[in-house]
């Protein structure tokens, strides 16, 4: 029997906001433990918390990037447990109206594109963390009270491998968005993921398996790569699957189980009394809309299609945002863009690279690239030297033209001081000379770049290339 697997994933990601979700405290990672706290975050008696407005903007901001209904009615629910990190014995999450619902995420996925549906993105808090020491534990609370935004999939995802692409492509909307930095090794973005298999063409759902807490989306693919067989198995063997929890276990690289699941109303949810829910007015709303941006997705495919750029060249552009405006500043005024491109990729790029700056420090103008380009194009100098050019006009700032008239580089294609360049090279390798006369074709290419390189490279190399072998048939 062959059997499908049904995956849906619920993504937790901490909003890139100033303060906490509830009270002043910084929202900072690396702090010393304990040092972004107070009588709010750690939940003592008699505090009230005050919602933060930017976290609520951020949460409506993503509703749109992912294609959601925003909806204008706001209200947080008391999630209700006891564990150490969490001191108010209680999270704040909106549990009963989700403040977006009914969205997508579409992505590049095996030479097509893919659709996981949202359910729906949901403001919470997040909580402190657990240290375990090796007589004692800690808890750290400065994550607690981060605001956390819950972005909860549709069964829609079939495979390891597609899990991984949509949380690839969700983490690009949001970063790109502006909402989060999803930076994981500070743990910024974790994952539940809920895994179940079926007979294919099956309708019901196996048993559920949730895999908690996943802080890595290549932990994420390895995970599913290894809970899937297993479930496979159990069936093939005629076993029974039941809902439970279990953790990635990344040394050992398989899951273990942790607990039967429990139901959801252990929480004992019930509506936050010390905020009062509200109503976000159309013209906030309005305003939140004016911040979406060009989303990945669509960037890479306008690259291509306005440009003709190459896919790898486009999702360089998408990735590396300012460079790809850069590039979009020199492509709206280029001949070639394709050109264009290659200039800012290969040579650009490494050099900012190399010399540790940005495009901010930037000495030349943008238009000193497409010059550069109208000078290969036209054949005034070679692909080598403008090479040189480049390196020299990145140094100083000076344009191209002026770079080549100063330091003599126009490339020569002077018939007569070809011609005797070519005659030296003939000359000195009379080896070569007689492979080529023998039939090997490759020599000429030796023989051409010792003319090159009598030339300094300002030989026009096509012209060299004739020169060479009318000289050596005739
Ligand atoms: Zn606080």
């Amino acid at each position: 029997m062959e059997y499908e697997a049904v995956i849906g994933l619920e993504t937790h990601v901490q909003l890139k906001t100033k303060s906490k979700m509830w009270c002043g405290c910084a929202n900072e990672f690396g702090a010393p433990p304990n040092t972004h706290v107070c009588p709010v975050c750690l939940g003592l008696p008699g505090v009230l918390p005050v919602a933060n407005e930017e976290a609520l903007r951020l949460t409506a901001l993503s509703g749109f990037l992912l294609n959601c209904t925003v909806n204008r009615y706001v209200k947080f629910d008391r999630k209700n447990y006891f564990y150490p990190d969490v001191s108010k014995n209680y999270q704040l999450t909106q549990h009963e109206h989700p403040s977006t619902r009914n969205g997508c995420v579409e992505f590049e996925f095996q030479g097509g594109l893919a659709r996981v549906r949202i359910i729906q993105a949901h403001l919470e808090e997040d909580v402190g963390k657990n240290f375990h020491f090796d007589r004692e534990s800690g808890v750290d609370f400065n994550r607690a009270g981060v605001p956390l935004m819950e972005i909860v999939t549709e069964p829609d995802i079939t495979s390891a491998e597609m899990a991984y692409e949509y949380l690839n492509a969700l983490k690009d909307i949001l970063v790109y968005g502006g909402v989060s930095d999803c930076d994981m090794e500070k743990g910024m973005v974790r994952c539940d993921v809920n895994v179940s298999v079926r007979p294919r063409g099956q309708d019901r759902l196996g048993a559920r398996v949730e895999i908690k807490n996943m802080n890595s989306f290549s932990g994420v693919r390895k995970a599913l790569e290894y809970e899937i067989p297993r479930q496979v198995k159990v069936l093939e063997q005629g076993g029974q699957l039941i809902q439970s929890t279990r953790r990635w276990n990344d040394v050992a690289g398989i899951t273990e189980e942790m607990r039967t699941k429990e139901h959801v109303h252990d929480y004992r949810y019930f509506p936050e009394p010390d905020l009062m829910p509200f109503q976000l007015s159309d013209a906030w709303l309005a305003e939140v809309k004016s911040r979406v941006v060009e989303l990945p997705l669509a960037r890479k495919q306008r690259f291509m299609r306005d440009y003709q750029l190459p896919a790898p060249d486009a999702q360089t552009f998408v990735w590396d945002v300012p460079l790809g405006n850069y590039f979009e500043g020199i492509a709206r005024q280029a001949r070639n863009p394709k050109a264009a491109a290659n200039w800012v990729i290969n040579n650009l790029r490494a050099q900012l690279t190399e010399a540790g700056t940005t495009l901010a420090d930037l000495k030349f103008p943008p238009t000193g690239i497409l010059e550069l380009i109208d000078l290969v194009d036209s054949g005034k100098i070679s692909s080598r030297i403008a090479q040189e050019v480049f390196g020299e006009m990145f140094a100083t700032g000076q344009s191209p033209g002026q770079i080549v008239e100063k330091k003599g580089l126009v490339q020569v294609s002077d018939a007569g001081a070809l011609e005797q360049f070519c005659d030296q090279a003939i000359a000195a390798h009379p080896g070569p000379v007689a492979d080529f006369k023998a039939g090997k074709a490759a020599a000429l290419n030796f023989l051409k770049g010792q003319v090159m390189k009598l030339s300094k490279g300002k030989a026009n190399p096509a012209l060299v290339g004739e020169i060479l072998e009318r000289k050596l048939k005739g």
